[in-house]
């Protein structure tokens, strides 16, 4: 799924949870108010029965408060105590009967449900003393002979137990006359005490009253559509039905007695009940208190509702309620897809236009002026593409710039797989070996090489997985090429490995040596047949000179005959040239023999014996001892010297001709010869040297010095010479691959240094 289709859903799912909640919020409450509102109308309508029903007893009340006020009862008493004859104004007591009978029956044509009204003497054992009876609407009041003694019955008792000005008001009870119970009469007394002048009780004014009557008198005036119970502390109830019926009072023996048993049982001001009778139901109860003594002795109205009835008008509610909801929650609901569609829109349009873009339908555009989250992630993209073309085209212009040096260098670049496949193959190599780029590319490499040229390229595969390295660059390898036509010619070949993307290539630079190899070879022929013209030189010098010696020596002879033979003859001029011819020939043999000695350097033969230079020259002073001494001249070792490998008569020669020279080419008094040795450094190898402190070899001379034959003195000089000692020497180092070089300084001195090869290397 994706994310915008999540954020709409997500957003759609929360306004409707939301509008569910407050929905069910809603209709909870309104449900809650509707009842409360029920209960509250019941309410109302019980209390407002209570109220009639307490006025009820608010009326007997004052009846019979004021009633028992009125001047007969005191009359009566004063009469009574005083013979029959009131002291205050002469009444009778039977007057004052008549006068009270008036009271009571004008009392009770306004008050129709009184069924009697007595006032009965205390102490004559409860005697009414008047009583006037209401029988069937007719008022009369009751002749002396029927009057009876009540002391005995529950009211009078309460009634005597009363505090002043108090009032007991019975429970309802079926009237008794003559100990003969009135199963159609149900009473209400109230009693109130009537007391004489000093305060004492003397008798109980009682009014009855039709209960009934009462009742059925305040429930006529009661406009409530539900059923009403008003039920006595006894259980006795009556009970108006929603139909407006009412009915007789019924008592808990009678077999019809229908009284929810919740109604008495529940001390709760309101409910719900379930009864068989009234069905599903929500009542309300209200009480009348008529004892203040007692609180438990009241009259309770109970009005009960069908719950359906009671609330018919919340259902309306209800249904609007549940309506709104169901508004509120498509509203919501609506909201959110629309706005959630909205916000992801610009989402949708970025990968839209992405999707474009990498496709080539079309240039890269997206919002990266918003200022939103969607702006900074269309900035990014926007940036990453620029920035990746870029280097794409940075990229592609290397490339060809490779390509472009690849195709038009001279060398062959090939690349192989591992398996020796061609891969690649450039132009260089279409004109070494003939093949196209089409015909070589997927051929083995084996079409390029010859068999032993493949097997040096499996070599290096092997080597490159034995080193377990990429790009490591082999060394030229030299192997035969062959051509289209099958010619073969001499190729260097580069191999090095590259891994790309984990795969190993092998890439190939073939150069064409075939000039190389030509030129190589003219070079070796050239070096042998100078080896060999050296060989013919030094060969023909050495007979030369071999053979060259017998003539003169025999010339010399001659001459030394002719001196000691024919002097006379000769005269003092002959004899003087014929020495002069034995010098010229003397000459000529020390030069021969030089010549002689000079080629035989080349023919050492051998150069590997351990030489310890300080024994050779120790050897060498010992044989120039008188030498030196006569010219005051000192040879010393300065430094150490490492021990050296060549030819020790070689090696000998080269130091005495120096130290010979440097005596030789010395004006001052005493000549000083140093021997040392250089260590080596980065450049230069280990160096001996020997130094003089004689006469110096100008610079312009210093390479002429070393050519054979050649002095720079005469021999009147600095004695004579042959000029080929430092040619000796020359030839000597550079045999033992040495080289040798002159610092010196015109009057100051010669230094010679040399490198010979010194042991263990
Ligand atoms: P020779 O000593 O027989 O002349 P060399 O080949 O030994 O032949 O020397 C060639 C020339 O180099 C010498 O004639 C001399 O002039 C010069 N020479 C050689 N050694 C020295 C030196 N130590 N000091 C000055 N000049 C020298």
């Amino acid at each position: 799924m994706s994310l915008r289709v999540r954020y709409i859903t997500f957003a759609c799912s929360v306004a409707v949870i939301a509008a569910l909640l407050l929905g069910g919020y809603n209709f909870y409450w309104v449900n809650r108010l509707t009842e409360e509102q029920a209960f509250d109308r019941l309410t109302d309508d019980a209390r407002a029965v209570a109220t009639q029903v307490k006025s009820r007893y608010d009326r007997l009340n004052n009846d019979v408060t004021v009633v028992s006020q009125t001047p007969p009862f005191l009359g009566i008493i004063r009469s009574m105590e005083n013979g029959g004859i009131d002291p205050l104004d002469g009444s009778t007591t039977d007057l004052w009967r008549e006068r009270l009978k008036t009271i009571f029956k004008a009392t009770m044509r306004r008050r129709v449900e009184y069924v009697q009204m007595r006032y009965i003497e205390v102490a004559d054992k409860g005697m009414e003393l008047v009583r006037v009876d209401n029988r069937n609407g007719v008022i009369v009041a009751i002749p002396e002979h029927e009057l009876q003694r009540k002391q005995d019955r529950s009211y009078v008792i309460a009634g005597t137990l009363l505090g002043p000005f108090g009032v007991y008001f019975s429970s309802i009870e079926q009237n008794v006359e003559n100990s003969i119970p009135d199963s159609d009469l149900y009473v209400l007394r109230a009693v109130t005490q009537v007391r004489n002048l000093e305060g004492a009780l003397f008798g109980l004014m009682v009014i009855n009253t039709d209960f009934e009557a009462e009742i059925r008198s305040v429930l006529h005036a009661v406009d409530s559509p539900y059923a009403i119970y008003i039920v006595d502390d006894s259980g006795n109830y009556i009970q108006k039905a929603a139909d407006g019926t009412i009915s007789r009072i019924v008592t808990p023996v009678d077999k019809n007695y229908a009284l929810p048993a919740q109604f008495v049982q529940s001390q709760r001001l309101f409910g719900e009940l379930d009864d068989d009778a009234v069905g599903a139901a929500m009542y309300a109860r209200a009480d009348v208190g008529f004892d203040i003594e007692n609180p438990n002795r009241h009259i309770s109205i109970f009005i009960a509702a069908p719950k359906a009835e009671a609330l018919a008008g919340a259902q309306k509610i209800q249904q609007v309620a549940l309506g709104l909801s169901f508004v509120l929650v498509l509203v919501t609901a609506g909201g959110a897809f629309a706005v959630a569609r909205r916000m992801t829109h610009p989402m949708q349009v970025a990968i839209e236009r992405i999707e474009e873009y990498s496709t080539g339908a079309g240039p890269l555009e997206l919002p990266t002026k918003r200022r939103d989250e969607i702006g900074d992630l269309s900035r990014a993209f926007t940036g990453l593409v620029e920035s990746l073309e870029q280097s794409r085209s940075e990229e592609r212009a290397t490339l060809a710039r490779l390509e472009a040096i690849a195709d038009n260098t001279v060398e062959g670049l090939i690349t192989t797989n591992e398996r020796g496949v061609i891969l690649s193959y450039n132009k260089g190599a279409e004109a070494m070996f003939g093949y196209t780029q089409s015909e070589a590319v997927g051929q083995s490499i084996g079409i390029l090489m010859s068999t032993d040229f493949a097997e040096g390229h499996d070599e290096a595969t092997a080597l490159y997985s034995l080193a377990g390295r990429s790009e490591v660059l082999i060394k030229a390898i030299e192997r035969e090429g062959i051509r289209k036509n099958g010619t073969e010619f001499p190729i260097e070949l580069t191999i090095s490995e590259v891994r790309i993307n984990g795969t190993r290539i092998f890439s190939g630079i073939a150069r064409d040596i075939t000039e190389r190899k030509m030129l190589e070879r003219k070079l070796i022929d050239s070096s042998e047949a100078l080896q060999r013209s050296n060989s013919d030189l030094e060969e023909f010098a050495y007979i030369a000179s071999h053979d060259l010696k017998e003539p003169i020596r025999a010339i010399s002879n001659h001459a030394q005959f002719l001196t000691e033979d024919h002097s006379d003859a000769l005269g003092e001029d002959g004899i003087k040239r014929l020495d002069r011819i034995r010098d010229l020939c003397n000459k000529s043999e020390r030069l021969i023999t030089d010549l002689l000695h000079f080629s035989r350097i080349g023919r050492s033969n051998d150069m590997t014996q351990s030489i310890d230079p300080v024994e050779i020259i120790d050897i060498i002073k010992e044989s120039l001892a008188d030498y030196l001494t006569e010219r005051n001249a000192t040879v010393d070792v300065v430094t150490a010297l490492p021990l050296l490998k060549g030819d020790p008569s070689r090696v000998k020669s080269v130091f005495q001709n120096l130290i010979v020279n440097g005596v030789k080419y010395n004006d001052r008094d005493e000549k000083r010869i140093e021997i040392g040795y250089e260590e080596p450094t980065d450049v230069e190898p280990g160096k001996f040297y020997v130094k003089d402190n004689g006469i110096g070899i100008p610079d312009e001379f210093r390479n002429r010095v070393f050519s054979i034959f050649k002095r720079l003195h005469n021999d009147r000089a600095y004695g004579p010479g042959s000029g080929a000692g430092l040619s000796f020497v020359r030839k000597i180092v550079e045999r033992h691959g040495g080289r040798i070089t002159i610092d010196s300084q015109e009057g100051e001195g010669t230094k010679f240094s040399f490198n010979l090869t010194e042991a263990g290397t």
